[in-house]
């Protein structure tokens, strides 16, 4: 187990513009939370419009240069994020599960996730370099088409709590590929590893302005950055409440978007599944983060005739989850995030109780620890599809679960969601577990697997989880504008 030392009180309330540390025009402050110990880190400004317009304007007057450097130029400042990311391991892994409540095994996926995002977007940046200008084949005797593409400009980047420095990196990587200037808004409620960014920039000596970090909540900094005419695109990813304000705000001067919003997702167990195994990835995908994933596969589909025992091998692994301090090796799961997302969380429990759902495993069969924003790893079983915890995004350790008779009814059940983020497929057959995930509409669809990440491929939803992709080439288009130059051939 590490030391944890009671640090005092950290001050977050410089905003890094132009890469300079500069006071908040922001009177309020806010208090960073360590969920587990349940005492404050740091003090942090909520924010103020008068940042956003400093930061905007530092990031437009940094753009010109920014783009003529080149993708090839760009890599370079992507794999020096890389490096510094790589260096710093210990102490951000460290911060992240204190400040965020995750286990330190899990914080240290995240940050080997945001490392190989940079790296894999220094060689898109390359790859962008090496493809500008390329030939049109058309039809036109004697006429040229070129295709260029341009960054799409100043980008606000917003981002929440539950995958600190990974859901960032996700953005900040191909904006920076494409040759965007940034200004970046994480969540108020997990700052402290985020402000590693701006420290990074900082000690890699990034042209100053290329990334602005404005620290603050939602009122103070993100709707004002969302409003801002000098903001050409918005990329989002939290709740779809606000994800629609971000969208309606970007409507105004008619400025591109892309949203990364909930989900509500389903897994799919079949009838020739290994109830043992099947078990195993059920759990990876409800109870990881402690549920506060957006990928969370919150539904389980399960063939009638494995339901017992799949509901057996899952009550065994969800006893023998050890609950307790982020920061020890031992813990499986951590606290909720914040006071905030536990009572959020508590109140679906509560509906639960209201319509009388059924129970496999929940509070009243484990004891909590004595402190921290815990909820306990919970089981529904026959959970009716009309019922509010099997159609909305709880964000916590619940899991829904109702038997089918086929494997269409599964299929069905599966796809009767307005979210359409992910999806898994659990089957003795591979051949069919593929042929099912191809009918489920959902952007990552894994079989028998856990949720396996990777920066080339795609992630983003249908439906209400969002709009446009993230990672792999579609996560770098999402940053460029496409142009091409045509006219008489030499
Ligand atoms: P949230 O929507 O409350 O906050 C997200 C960010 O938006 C924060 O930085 C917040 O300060 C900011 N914000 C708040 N009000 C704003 C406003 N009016 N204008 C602009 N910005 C504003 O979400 P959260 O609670 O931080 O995160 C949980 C949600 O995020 C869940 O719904 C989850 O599914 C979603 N999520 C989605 C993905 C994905 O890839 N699809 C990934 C992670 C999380």
């Amino acid at each position: 187990m590490l030391d944890y030392q009671e640090s005092v009180l950290r001050q977050l309330t410089k905003q890094f513009i132009n890469n300079q540390w500069i006071e908040s025009q922001g009177q309020r402050r806010l208090a960073v939370m360590d969920p587990y110990r349940q005492h404050q880190l740091a003090e942090l400004t909520a924010g103020d419009a008068a940042d956003v317009d400093a930061a905007v304007a530092a990031a437009r007057k940094a753009l010109p240069e920014w783009q003529a450097l080149g993708g090839a130029r760009r890599a370079e400042w992507l794999d020096a994020f890389a490096d510094a990311f790589s260096e710093r391991r210990d102490e951000l892994i460290t911060t992240s599960a204190t400040n965020n409540g995750k286990p330190l095994a899990e914080a240290a996926i995240d940050l080997d996730d945001a490392i190989a995002c940079y790296r894999y977007y220094a060689k898109q940046a390359r790859a962008l370099e090496q493809r500008q200008g390329r030939l049109v084949e058309h039809a036109m005797d004697g006429i040229e088409a070129r295709t260029y593409e341009d960054p799409a400009g100043v980008v606000a980047l917003i981002t929440p709590w539950n995958f600190p420095l990974v859901t960032s990196a996700w953005k900040i990587a191909p904006a920076l590929a494409a040759g965007c200037t940034i200004v970046f808004k994480p969540s108020e409620v997990t700052p402290l590893p985020e402000n590693a960014v701006a420290e990074i920039a900082e000690a890699i000596e990034l042209p100053a302005g290329v990334l602005n970090l404005v620290h603050g909540d939602g009122e103070g900094i993100g709707a004002p950055l969302s409003a801002h005419p000098g903001v050409d695109k918005l990329s989002f990813t939290g709740s779809n409440a606000v994800g629609e304000r971000v969208m309606h705000a970007a409507a105004e001067g008619v400025r591109g978007v892309s949203l990364e919003l909930g989900g509500k997702s389903p897994i799919l167990v079949l009838d020739d599944a290994d109830p043992e195994q099947a078990a195993d990835w059920v759990m990876a995908g409800i109870y990881f983060n402690s549920g506060q994933i957006c990928s969370a596969t919150s539904r389980l589909i399960i063939d009638a005739s494995i339901a017992d025992a799949l509901y057996e091998a899952l009550s065994q692994r969800i006893d023998a989850l050890r609950l307790g301090d982020p920061l020890a090796d031992d813990t499986d799961m951590g606290p909720m995030t914040s006071a905030r997302q536990r009572q959020s969380v508590e109140r679906y429990l509560e509906i639960a109780r209201e319509e009388g759902l059924t129970a496999v495993r929940d509070a009243s069969h484990r004891q909590l620890p004595a402190q921290g924003e815990f909820v306990a790893p919970t089981l529904f079983r026959d959970v009716p599809t009309d019922s509010r915890l099997w159609r909305e995004e709880i964000f916590g350790p619940v899991l829904c679960a109702r038997s089918v008779t086929s494997e269409q009814e599964a299929i069905q059940h599966g796809n009767d969601s307005d979210f359409g983020l992910a999806a898994t497929v659990i089957s003795g057959d591979p051949q069919r577990a593929r042929r099912v995930a191809r009918r489920l509409r959902a952007g990552s669809i894994w079989y028998n697997s856990e949720q396996l990440v990777m920066p080339e491929a795609s992630w983003g939803g249908f439906g209400i989880s969002g709009i446009g992709r993230e990672l792999g080439p579609w996560g770098l288009s999402g940053y460029l504008e496409v142009k091409h130059i045509i006219g008489p051939a030499d």
